[in-house]
């Protein structure tokens, strides 16, 4: 066995024996096939050397092992062959379980599906309590179930209801919450796990394994509630957790080996499947975009990576202001602060500084409540921000975010008093959801500083930051502004400016051509539920109220005006806007549905304001086609006009951005496949 191979074995002075995984050149482990041949390989020097006992463990810094290559699990074609390799996996795992001595596997940093099935079928189970170390099986968030005995093997260790909720959670642990959850025995410090992993080792190797507690039995009607509860919550959508299910019904009892045959079976149908693969897809989108660069964006050799290098905070932005304490720049301003940036707050009254702060202190609270942060940290944070009605404190700022309210004269307005309270050489960014940038901050000095940084709302659950590239924006002030969205852990796509830049051009197409059908005649209900139907969280019109009305027809507005042959504006929105409907603002309001004492559809009210009569049917699976064929029609043209520059992009951006059902893979994906993208007009 070579020491360059990704799994390698020695044995100690005390006879333990080691298997090492330590992929060379790669940031993780994962199991791909020269890795399950390297183990393979270990296996057969191990059971040839005598050792008393094993110990199975990284080398890698932050990752046990990632998991399968997800690479090689899209390239299952058919059932037969993802039956294969789940059989595949599950022999070379029974080695480990069938060992003669016993074997210990000692867990530093993420160790995921294969991962963990790997440490299940190893006698006794060690973990550091690093914040890295996160254990678990997430293969259902991927559209498949655990296939190397991990169906199998939790439900015998942990008892069935406990193994399903974890496999059907599809999430990933942290240590002591795995041991409180039974999936290891112990939880140590880092620099100990390997002094030990070997004690526990030696001391099994004296006094044996002790076997698992007996568990009992699920309650009659158990599988039946369970399945329908997930398939109510999945719309029926999802067939993994649904097929987890069935594997621990159909298996409890039996022996672990027609167990084991029964799970590659039904692993080898959903892996196979369609939804599998587009989640894969959009999981792998989600990775690309974390290490997106600017190659390909300027002439020349530029943004080959230099801004992924490092997760650190980019040492020449450190202090940020921002203008506009609103829904967007409170929220902003809360993100950065949490992420060790100084930051100050601008508003024209002091109340609304005070609001924006409050609202900060309340996102700070939420991340305490929700585990996120430590209590002291988000004292800390929250310390950072600064609030201000005038100027002071700009003129030291490394950056100023513009999230004041959306309008061009405005923003003219304040980008040309910015540049005379700022140094020449600070970003100066725009969070406008349309404007294109020439237009409000093209006239500053030195416009190559300026840009867009398009957070999402709410900023503190939305990962996508949409980077827009002004004409004269330089190489230089990109790369800046691409670090910090690194550092922010939020993840980009870079898109040209242009109005409404994409996703906000691709939605509002699609919301405007909702409205279209609703003025026709089409009930609120038939156009909301088709498009549920297809899988959005919600439908256009209820978007259109969580928005904003007054939010959507200004949109409706900069789009008409931009694209005034394309987009053929509605008008029901502003008349619900001059009768006082606005949608949902903060819990309560009125706009296609009314919200108070509780959601409830308002068709008869909006009819009347918009003066609408008569009555329009027709089937569901039209509406959402028409819908979505506008949807895929902007994104093309986005696409052709070199706002962005990939399918991928796209996709990636309407997943994150706009909540694409993610089953489906992405928006140009799913029209590929259904042939919507060639029948294009
Ligand atoms: P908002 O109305 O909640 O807040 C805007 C704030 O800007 C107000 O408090 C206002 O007093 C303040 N303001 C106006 N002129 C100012 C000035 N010269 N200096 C400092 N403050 C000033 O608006 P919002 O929803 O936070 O949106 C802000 C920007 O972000 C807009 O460009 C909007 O299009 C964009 N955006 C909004 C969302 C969203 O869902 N709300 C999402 C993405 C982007």
């Amino acid at each position: 066995m070579s020491a360059d191979a990704p799994v390698t074995f020695t044995v100690d002075e005390e006879r333990v024996g080691w298997i090492v995984f330590n992929a060379r050149g790669a940031r993780a482990n994962v199991f791909n096939p020269a890795t399950q041949a390297a183990l393979a390989a270990a296996l057969d020097a191990a059971a040839g050397s005598g050792a008393r006992a094993l110990v199975v463990c990284s080398a890698k810094e932050r990752i046990f092992i990632a998991g399968a290559d997800l690479s090689w699990l899209l390239s299952l074609s058919d059932q037969p062959a993802a039956t294969a390799f789940s059989r595949d996996g599950q022999r070379l795992f029974q080695r480990l379980a069938d060992f003669a001595a016993p074997v210990v596997c000692a867990i530093h940093g993420a160790c995921a599906g294969g991962g963990f099935e790997l440490a299940l079928a190893c006698h006794w189970r060690i973990a550091t309590d690093d914040l890295a170390t996160r254990i678990g099986l997430p293969e259902t968030a991927l559209g498949t179930i655990p296939g190397w005995g991990g169906c199998a093997r939790l439900p015998r260790l942990i008892g069935i209801k406990p193994a399903l909720e974890h496999i059907i959670a599809g999430r990933l642990l942290p240590a002591r919450e795995a041991m409180q959850a039974g999936l290891i025995h112990c939880v140590v410090p880092a620099a100990e796990l390997r002094s030990r992993a070997r004690a526990a080792a030696l001391r099994l190797a004296t006094h044996g394994v002790p076997p698992p507690p007996p568990q009992p039995a699920p309650l009659p009607g158990y599988y039946a509630e369970l399945r329908a509860a997930t398939r109510t919550r999945t719309h029926g959508r999802l067939p993994a957790p649904v097929a987890a299910i069935d594997v621990v019904e159909q298996t409890a009892g039996l022996p672990l080996e027609v167990a084991l045959g029964i799970e590659a079976r039904l692993f080898g149908e959903v892996t196979a499947g369609d939804v599998c693969k587009n989640l894969i897809h959009g999981f792998l989108l989600r990775e690309a975009a974390r290490k997106r660069t600017l190659a390909g964006w300027f002439d020349g050799d530029v943004g080959g990576g230099a801004a992924g290098a490092g997760d650190g905070r980019p040492k020449d932005l450190q202090r940020i202001g921002i203008a506009g304490a609103g829904v967007m720049g409170s929220g902003i301003a809360q993100w950065l602060a949490a992420r060790g940036f100084e930051v100050v707050l601008r508003d024209v009254e002091p109340e609304f500084v005070e609001r924006g702060i409050a609202s900060a202190r309340g996102l700070f609270d939420e991340a305490v409540r929700r585990g996120r942060l430590m209590r002291e940290d988000a004292s800390t944070g929250l310390r950072r921000i600064s609030g201000t009605t005038s100027w002071d404190g700009f003129d030291r700022c490394d950056l100023v975010i513009d999230a004041i309210v959306e309008s061009r004269v405005a923003k003219q307005a304040l980008f040309a008093e910015l540049s005379g309270i700022v140094r020449p050489d600070t970003l100066l960014a725009s969070n406008t959801s349309a404007l294109p940038l020439e237009e409000i901050a093209g006239h500053v000095p030195h416009p190559e500083r300026t840009l867009g940084l398009h957070f999402f709302n709410p900023v503190s659950r939305m990962p996508l930051v949409e980077l827009v590239l002004a004409r004269a924006t330089s190489p230089a002030a990109a790369e800046r502004a691409l670090g910090l969205v690194r550092a922010l852990g939020k993840s980009p796509v870079i898109c040209r400016s242009s109005p409404g830049f994409l996703v906000t051009r691709v939605l509002f197409f699609y919301l405007n051509e909702a409205v279209r059908l609703w003025e026709q005649g089409l009930p609120t209900l038939a156009i909301d539920s088709a498009l549920r139907d297809f899988g959005w969280p919600m439908g256009p019109l209820r978007l259109i109220d969580e928005v904003g009305i007054d939010v959507t027809d200004s949109i409706f507005d900069e789009l008409a005006h931009y694209f005034p042959e394309r987009f053929v504006r509605t008008t029901a929105c502003s008349r619900l806007l001059a009768a006082g409907l606005k949608g949902r603002k903060q819990g309560a309001g009125t706009g296609f549905c009314s919200y108070v004492p509780e959601e409830r559809l308002n068709d008869s009210r909006t009819r009347q304001v918009a003066g609408r009569v008569g009555e329009l049917s027709l089937p569901a699976d039209e509406i959402s086609a028409r819908l979505m064929q506008v949807m895929v029609a902007e994104a093309q043209r986005c696409l052709d006009e070199g706002v962005v520059r990939s399918e991928g992009d796209i996709d990636f951006a309407l997943n994150s951005g706009a909540g694409f059902p993610a089953f489906r893979g992405g928006l140009m994906r799913w029209a590929q496949r259904t042939g919507l993208a060639t029948h294009m007009p």
